[in-house]
């Protein structure tokens, strides 16, 4: 999604006058997307063009990494309003380079105070997942607001109003429709058309938005001015909190539709009552690097956390090709198995985070792995808490479906601090309802619960429960190199985003590809499953078929994630890196370049 009638910065407007085919005479072009840039004074990657020159701007402007992070973010819920905005949740991590230390925040949507177990049974029974993402029921406490507002005020250097307004003015002057906007529109129709608020937004004239029309939300833009002048109290105890609970609990669906939009639970006092998470970040000390990512309630840290260590005593920068993918999606399967069984909101359950990353658990499970034959999935969890070499405890968890929609962006500034942040609706236009006349549509963070549990009579602690937090699978993590910050990635993609995160460390780490190759690499993903999702780019590799030998299975699927991510360079220059394909190709930026 491209924007129109921007303060582009003069660095973009030099390297890429793209004509825009709509919008206002005289209108400033569209920058344009490049997957790599390469420079000083700062660096901003994210899957949007016009969210990563918000990014640009802010620190152009004398703001940190922090305050651009909070305005790519605030302008990607203009440009991806299914992906990313007020109305969802994610994971902030963030690298302060005055301490050397790595701080994170919680933003995670929350399930109403009154919620049970019962959130998504009816008549006993668990609803069809597609009835449920699109209800008022799959709402959780929106957490994106209070983490931009405490990430500001905390280590910022700008108010935080500052930090909405280039996506205050993107949403009024409007951005141009790419192919991916109108084919994640496509993909929505069936539902959008029922919610009218959804469809006067999302489909202009009653149709699908036109690639290179101009997109304007001004519902949007005053929302925004609303939270920059009065602060996220509007949200959580104000006149938008009420509009977004009235939204929740009487889904305003066209009742000649005859779709049943099942009310939520959330109301003012659940609101009134949230707060993020501020925690200590997962950290795992893998080769020469200090990996450090988002505690649960994400299982990310956690997860991409053990696959680390269980490779780490492998060669993995040794290996040929298929040893190196066959111990990845080995270790993959492994790390998955534990998730499944051990990781969901550490308020609800003993996690045993600490734990699972152990050396002396990834070695126990690393027992398990043989050069010459795959494991078949699905494999059972370990006991971090008591961890016998190739032993399992109790029976396997099966994967449970995750969506397929969010977005992560990362930030570096001048000063040497770096976000690694990933923001999410869960599905790809969230549970369809837009709050009216506020221009954001509502997330469906909550079927990220399991309605039901994995294996009867085996705890899950992934079941819905009052003012629980649905386990995540976002990932974003920031890698230390002798204490001074080496790189930070992250992705969307569901459940895959840990795959996707781990591949890019490894291909960046072990595998001596560039930040930027390594995420190009054609992507695999195995998740405790019998066969492992496979990009063609991959399928297509001369190693399938020896990995098939060990006895890999592998599912074709078009895409896997779309990654960010940024990297400093032994010269202090920084490089910013995304997609050069996938979900339309990404857009990197630095503040001055010098390739
Ligand atoms: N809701 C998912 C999670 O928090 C992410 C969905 C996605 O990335 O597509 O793990």
């Amino acid at each position: 999604m491209r924007v129109l009638a921007r303060i582009a910065p003069p660095l973009l407007l030099a390297t890429a006058l793209v004509a825009s085919t709509a919008g206002p005479a005289g209108a400033a072009p569209p920058p344009a997307k490049v997957p790599e840039a390469v420079g000083w004074g700062g660096a901003v990657a994210s899957v949007d063009a016009d969210a990563t020159a918000a990014g640009i701007e802010v620190l152009r402007k004398g703001g940190n990494a922090v305050d651009a992070a909070v305005a790519v973010a605030a302008a990607l819920g203009v440009t991806e309003p299914y992906s990313a905005g007020i109305g969802g949740g994610g994971y902030f991590v963030y690298y302060d380079h005055a301490t050397g230390r790595v701080h994170t925040i919680d933003g995670r949507e929350t399930a109403s105070r009154t919620a049970d177990e019962s959130l998504f049974l009816e008549g006993g029974k668990p609803l069809p997942f597609a009835d449920a993402v699109t209800s008022g029921l799959s709402v959780g406490v929106p957490g994106s607001p209070a983490t931009w507002e405490t990430a500001v005020r905390l280590w910022g250097k700008r108010p935080f109003g500052e930090a909405l307004k280039p996506a205050q003015r993107i949403a009024e002057q409007g951005f141009t429709v790419d192919q991916t906007f109108q084919d994640q529109t496509a993909l929505n129709l069936a539902r959008f058309k029922d919610f009218p608020d959804t469809a006067r937004l999302f489909l202009p004239g009653g149709a699908l938005p036109v690639v290179g029309s101009t997109f304007r939300n001004p519902d949007l833009a005053a929302t925004y001015r609303q939270l920059g002048r009065d602060g996220t109290k509007a949200l959580y105890q104000g006149d938008l909190g009420a509009d977004v609970v009235r939204a929740i609990q009487h889904p305003p669906v066209d009742p000649a539709s005859g779709r049943n939009a099942r009310p939520g639970k959330v109301d003012a006092a659940d609101l009134a009552g949230y707060q993020v998470r501020r925690q200590q970040p997962t950290h795992v000390a893998y080769r020469d690097y200090d990996v450090y990512s988002i505690a649960p309630s994400s299982s990310g840290g956690t997860t991409v956390g053990e696959a680390l260590g269980i490779l780490e005593d492998g060669e993995l920068g040794g290996y040929d090709a298929t040893q190196y993918y066959h111990h990845f999606l080995e270790a993959s399967r492994l790390a998955f198995a534990d998730r499944n069984r051990w990781v969901g909101d550490p308020a609800f359950n003993d996690v045993p985070v600490r734990e699972l990353l152990s050396a002396r658990f990834a070695a126990s499970r690393a027992c398990l792995i043989s050069p010459d034959r795959a494991l078949t999935s699905p494999v059972a969890p370990g006991d971090p808490r008591n961890p016998a070499d190739c032993a399992s405890a109790g029976p396997v968890q099966p994967e449970p479906y995750e969506g397929l929609s969010t977005s992560h962006l990362t930030v570096a500034d001048r000063w040497g601090n770096v976000v690694s942040y990933t923001l999410t609706l869960e599905q790809t236009g969230g549970s369809g309802i837009t709050v009216p006349g506020r221009g954001f549509l509502l997330n469906n963070e909550l079927t990220d619960f399991n309605f039901s549990p994995l294996v009867p009579g085996v705890p899950d602690p992934n079941l819905p429960g009052p003012g629980k937090r649905p386990r995540s699978s976002l990932s974003p993590t920031i890698v230390l190199r002798d204490g001074e910050p080496l790189l930070a990635a992250g992705s969307p993609g569901g459940s895959t985003i840990i795959t996707t995160t781990l591949q890019v460390l490894l291909g960046r780490l072990d595998r001596g590809l560039s930040l930027a190759q390594a995420i190009a690499a054609p992507r695999a993903s195995q998740r405790n499953t019998a066969a492992s999702q496979a990009e063609p780019g991959f399928l297509a590799l001369p190693e399938r078929a020896r990995l098939e030998a060990l006895g890999h299975v592998f599912a074709s699927t078009p895409e896997i994630g779309a990654a960010t991510g940024v990297e400093r360079l032994p010269d202090g220059r920084w490089v910013a890196a995304a997609e050069p394909v996938r979900r339309g190709g990404g857009s990197a930026a630095v503040v001055r370049p010098a390739p």
